[in-house]
């Protein structure tokens, strides 16, 4: 790949992202909250769920990227001061979509990690901002975009002098219409090989099936994923935004139930493959 200068594996081993007391890159890491800010009773009772159910991190965008002008369009700035009150309550630390590059700076001020959607993955004015912003980006992959397209995206942000950014897989558009996307699970393991970057993977949409959101994320796990990011409403089916896709807080739970253990298992396994390799060498 031409021209990947400071994303390459080559510059730095692995890099850890520091949220208040998350670190990306180490362990396996959840995001987990509504599509959309609603309302504080809404944002709260999730928020009280997912922290329970052991998320690391709390999500909800205020402004939303809809297909239609006459859709839902989120909150703004009313729900940015609901997001960050719910990220003081719970402790979480909190992730907001930023759509246009005017916002940044202060939207800035209500997260702890901006968040860039797949619509916006090369809106370069976009990544120049948030490349300033000083926070933590994610950046998710563009629905259309190949992996050296997406890392091109991250150096934009990391040549702004920003080295905190943590990519997302959040599937591809592909002739299969069943699922909403396409969730390119290779491309974990693929970016692990290219880049220094943390990793997380989206199984809520890139699938858009509830049903479909355990067993990806334990795939995801498996595939060697710094973490996952699910949406989760109190009530799926009253959501403004996303309803058909969103699990209940006892999903989610059930969901991290499994995690867990298998994190544990996984985490056992190379310890024991390290103890094995450094008694032989
Ligand atoms: C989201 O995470 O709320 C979102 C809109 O995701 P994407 O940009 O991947 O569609
Ligand atoms: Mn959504």
């Amino acid at each position: 790949m031409k021209n990947l200068k400071l994303t390459s594996i080559s510059q730095v081993q692995k890099t850890a992202v520091k949220i208040g007391g998350v670190t990306m890159g180490q362990g396996f890491c959840a995001i987990a909250g509504p599509c959309s800010i609603e309302s504080q009773s809404q944002m709260m009772e999730t928020a009280e769920a997912v922290k329970k159910a052991g998320a690391d991190m709390l999500r909800g965008g205020a402004f939303k990227p809809r297909s239609s002008p006459y859709s839902f369009q989120g909150l703004g700035l009313e729900g940015l001061k609901i997001l960050a009150r719910a990220g003081r309550e719970t402790g979480l630390p909190v992730i907001t979509e930023v759509i246009d590059p005017r916002d940044v700076s202060w939207v800035a001020e209500f997260a702890d990690v901006l968040q860039i959607g797949t619509r916006n993955m090369q809106n370069f004015s976009l990544l120049k901002e948030v490349g300033k912003a000083g926070r933590p980006v994610l950046l998710k992959r563009g629905m259309y975009s190949t992996l050296e397209e997406w890392l091109n995206c991250a150096e934009y942000i990391l040549s702004e002098g920003n080295p905190d950014v943590i990519l997302c897989e959040r599937g591809i558009r592909t002739f299969e219409r069943y699922t909403r996307n396409t969730l390119d699970l290779s491309a974990v393991p693929a970016m692990r090989a290219l880049t220094h970057l943390p990793i997380i993977v989206d199984p809520t949409h890139s699938t858009g099936r509830p049903e479909l959101v355990a067993p990806m994320s334990l795939a995801a796990l498996a595939a060697g994923a710094d973490g996952i990011m699910v949406e989760v409403h109190r009530r799926p089916q009253e959501a403004l935004c996303d309803a058909d896709q969103a699990l209940t807080p006892e999903q989610f739970a059930g969901i991290m139930a499994k995690i867990r253990p298998m994190q544990e298992f996984l985490a056992g396994i190379s310890k024991e493959k390290n103890r094995k390799a450094s008694s032989i060498g």
